[in-house]
């Protein structure tokens, strides 16, 4: 029976870890009783540093004039990013970048437009919801019109990021420029209705109180009961090095906070099919350890990726890193789409042959993630 917002404000607040470990951990297996965790492919780039929202949080942006601002056009994004993702093997691309009023709706579609016809085996699975709002501003349409011209192109998923705490309180003290939790949520909403799928997102750890964090699990529950159009759920903390925030932040939210928010997501998130928990934004060993907190999915692989980079967290892995992180945490591993389907299991199978591209070529930076 679906619990209700005082019995999980309660339960998210005081009830034992293993309490809420047991529990998510049955929900997780009713949904899902194969032993399988999930992962996707895939890889983050960007296509613009610039931005104009200065969320304090954020050590990815630069204004117009820094030295290493760049603004790609379309045609340099997807050639670059989309060649070296093919010659990896990646089969989806997170596409995204900073907000500023040269970023049109036409130029969004474009990338959507280059990438599906020029590769058509990688799924594009592009743009915030701060960037399609900004889009939809510079262009003098509305939320949905844009959403419409990007379906309209062939695009069909949309990434979560941008929600961060779906807080009145805490957005004015953070990213007072970004649209609110209900802009976030009707974005979602709206792009639900036109047929995508989206994933929802948190990232906790800074200035949120317990409330703040039931109160937006709250509002993606509701969302999810009217559209149905959440595919997954994903969690992950602040990252603070060379950002402004940090001043502000005086606890620092450990690995149990993390288990906490995962298996507490996995029970008062009835009707969200996946929880995903991830080796990249914990660091490995938390991460393997997390799926046993009600997580059936542990995200990407994430080849290029510049935002944790940006705050010195550097956290790498591959195809193979994926099978033997999943394996070793006691779980089965099966390669996913971006609509969640499984499309690759890997029994008997120990490894895979992973072209040079997709291979690690750098050290983790181990990063100082919880003080
Ligand atoms: S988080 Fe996104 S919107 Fe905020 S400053 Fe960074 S790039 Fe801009």
């Amino acid at each position: 029976m679906r619990i209700s917002f005082e019995e999980g404000l309660r339960l998210f607040q005081f009830a034992p870890l293993e309490e809420l470990q047991e529990k998510a951990q049955k929900a997780r297996f009713e949904k899902h009783p194969k032993p399988y965790v999930t992962f996707v492919l895939d890889s983050n780039p960007n296509y613009t540093n610039i931005c104009d929202i200065d969320c304090n949080f954020c050590a990815f942006y630069r204004k117009k004039s820094a030295k290493d601002a760049y603004f790609k056009t379309a045609a340099e994004t997807i050639q670059e990013h989309f060649e070296f993702a093919k010659k990896a093997g990646i089969k989806t691309v997170l596409l995204q970048g900073g907000v500023h009023e040269e970023i049109t709706i036409d130029y969004l579609v474009e990338l959507v437009r280059l990438a599906i016809k020029n590769y058509p085996d990688i799924h594009p699975h592009f743009f915030s919801a701060i960037e399609i709002w900004n889009a939809a501003k510079v262009s003098g349409i509305t939320v949905k019109e844009a959403l419409q011209a990007l379906w309209n192109t062939g695009q069909r998923t949309l990434p979560g990021g941008g929600a961060e705490v779906l807080s009145e309180r805490v957005r004015l003290a953070i990213s007072p420029k970004k649209i609110g939790p209900n802009g976030w949520l009707d974005l979602h909403t709206t792009a639900h209705d036109i047929g995508f799928k989206t994933t929802a997102t948190m990232m906790y750890g800074h200035i949120e109180e317990p409330l703040d964090i039931m109160n937006h699990l709250e509002a993606l529950r509701q969302a999810q009961d009217q559209t149905h159009g959440f595919s997954s759920f994903i969690p992950w903390s602040y990252k603070k090095t060379k950002t402004a925030l940090r001043r502000q932040v005086t606890r620092w939210a450990g690995k149990e906070a993390y288990f906490r928010i995962l298996a507490f997501s996995r029970i008062y998130l009835d009707n969200f099919s996946h929880i995903g928990s991830s080796w990249f934004s914990e660091g490995k060993e938390i991460g393997m350890e997390s799926l046993k907190y009600g997580a059936d999915d542990f995200g990407g692989t994430i080849l290029e990726e510049n935002v944790h980079r940006a705050t010195d967290f550097i956290n790498k892995t591959d195809h193979n890193g994926m099978l033997e992180m999943i394996r070793k945490a006691g779980f089965d591993p099966a390669q996913r789409d971006s609509f969640y389907n499984i499309t690759r299991t890997y029994e008997n199978i120990n490894s895979v042959d992973v072209p040079l591209e997709g291979r690690v070529h750098e050290e983790d930076s181990m990063p100082i993630l919880h003080l």
